[in-house]
């Protein structure tokens, strides 16, 4: 049986920097993952790049079979390039195979018939997340009913595409097939769709959506599924409704399922996250969880902050935990691209805040008429009592990068004055936090 300094469970973003951040520090190190399509992680893969490598050729009119085959050789090229940064490494072994939890130092590795085991003084588990399926009569994975996975690895567009889900990820797909000429419609069980947004934001998303073609049905009950080899009916008590294809987007859980985490004495929570202390550590001294598998927010920044906690226990000064995180903003990238940072005023209204909120409407940013697109809406909360941003709301072109500017003023304590009274270069969408936060009063 081999022994490492190090093992670690999954080729995930935090797993695989943390791999090469030891083996160059002469740690010897394995790190398992359990599939060959996987090395990389789940953002490589099936995640970020290639929705956004989609969203990108949707954008610009690229017929759906060539957007395809070039994001496939993307992430081909990202996988290739990931296993190498890690495989050329003296002191890293990479271990094809399933890792489970034989006692709280030893995993047993399966690769098909092949099993081995291996042990280590420290272990950390970077397993990830795998979609959910809600309990409805008939919705069982096939080729007509698939994950985020499945649809993005469909060599053709699917004429009728359902979506089952208005979350992130079912407003990114929406909006996606619906300008590669998909007939898209969402269903969402509750009153309103991305329901951690503001009830105006998400308004604002579904005229953009719907002027795309898109149909939303709210409040959408539906009790039952059937798939045949012509297509999949959803069944609600409004009617039946016909799709080629249905896409779950319910949900991702944390994937724990198979590591046999009660032979570590690893605990989880009722989701099955892995429950972890400010610096990752489980409820076993010597292991460490990173990622989506902890329940946290499910981005692939936020793992790499995880790395960077953990790294700096191992080799640093020991001091990071993830209360130094602040602000997490997020994007979503359907076209425009929403993007969020704090509260949202609902959030803000409901911790007694003495709030003002302002916002301005795409339309009126210079740099919205040089590239033709005036969709959308920029909205603020802040603080009446201190000056402090609160939280910023951007459904507008390059949101994506714009919120990364309003991050770091919230994060250094500033306030909204310094946007406001800030030189940006122009025309540019940055130049709008100018005339957001101009409005306060
Ligand atoms: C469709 C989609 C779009 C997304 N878009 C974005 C985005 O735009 N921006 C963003 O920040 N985030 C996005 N995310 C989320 C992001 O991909 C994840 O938060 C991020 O990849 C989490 O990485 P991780 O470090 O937790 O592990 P992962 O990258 O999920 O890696 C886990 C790895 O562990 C392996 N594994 C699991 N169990 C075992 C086992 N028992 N033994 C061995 N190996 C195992 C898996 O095969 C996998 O490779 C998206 C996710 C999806 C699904």
């Amino acid at each position: 049986m081999n022994h490492y300094q190090a093992a670690i469970i999954g080729f995930g973003k935090a797993g695989k920097t943390l791999a090469a951040a030891l083996g160059r520090a002469g740690w010897r190190v394995a790190i398992v993952e359990k599939s060959k399509t996987m090395y990389g992680g789940t953002c490589i893969n099936i995640g970020c790049i290639p929705t956004k490598a989609l969203v990108h050729d949707a954008q610009a009119a690229t017929d759906f079979t060539e957007a395809a085959q070039r994001k496939a050789s993307v992430v081909e090229f990202l996988r290739e390039k990931n296993y190498l940064n890690l495989a050329s490494l003296e002191t890293v072994d990479v271990i094809d195979g399933q890792a489970e939890f034989l006692d709280p130092h030893t995993l047993k590795i399966t690769s098909g018939e092949a099993i081995r085991t291996l042990s280590a003084d420290r272990i950390f588990i970077n397993t990830g997340a795998e979609a959910r399926f809600p309990q409805i009569e008939g919705l069982i994975a096939g080729p007509r009913i698939v994950d985020s996975t499945g649809t993005l690895n469909l060599s053709s567009l699917p004429e009728r595409l359902g979506i089952l889900g208005g979350g992130y990820i079912g407003v990114e797909f929406a909006s996606m097939f619906a300008r590669f000429g998909s007939k898209v419609t969402l269903f969402e069980t509750a009153s309103q769709f991305l329901a951690r947004e503001d009830s105006d934001i998400s308004a604002a998303v579904a005229t953009i959506l719907q002027d795309q073609g898109v149909t939303i049905e709210l409040n959408a009950a539906v009790h039952a599924v059937t798939s045949s080899s012509e297509g999949v009916t959803l069944h609600t008590p409004q009617g039946d409704r016909q799709m080629d294809l249905l896409l779950v987007a319910t949900g991702r859980h944390p994937a724990t399922g198979a590591l046999k985490l009660e032979n570590a004495g690893v605990l989880t929570d009722a989701r099955g996250a892995i429950q972890v202390d400010k610096r990752l550590k489980t409820s076993t001294d010597h292991i460490w969880a990173m990622g989506d598998v902890t329940g946290g927010p499910q981005f692939t920044y936020v793992s790499l902050d995880d790395y960077r906690i953990v790294y700096d226990q191992l080799l640093g000064k020991g001091t990071r935990t993830t209360d130094d995180r602040l602000n997490i903003p997020y994007s979503v990238f359907m076209t425009p691209t929403l993007s969020r940072i704090g509260l949202t005023e609902a959030q803000a209204r409901e911790q007694g805040k003495n709030i003002q909120v302002v916002s301005l409407p795409v339309a009126a940013i210079p740099r919205a008429r040089v590239i033709n697109d005036t969709r959308g809406m920029l909205k603020a909360v802040v603080d009446n009592d201190t000056q402090q941003i609160l939280g910023v709301s951007l459904l507008a072109a390059d949101s994506h990068e714009v919120i990364n500017i309003v991050k770091t003023v919230m994060d250094a304590g500033l306030p909204y004055t310094v946007l406001r009274d800030q030189i940006f270069t122009h025309p540019t969408m940055s130049e709008s936090l100018n005339d957001l936060f101009a409005l306060v009063k």
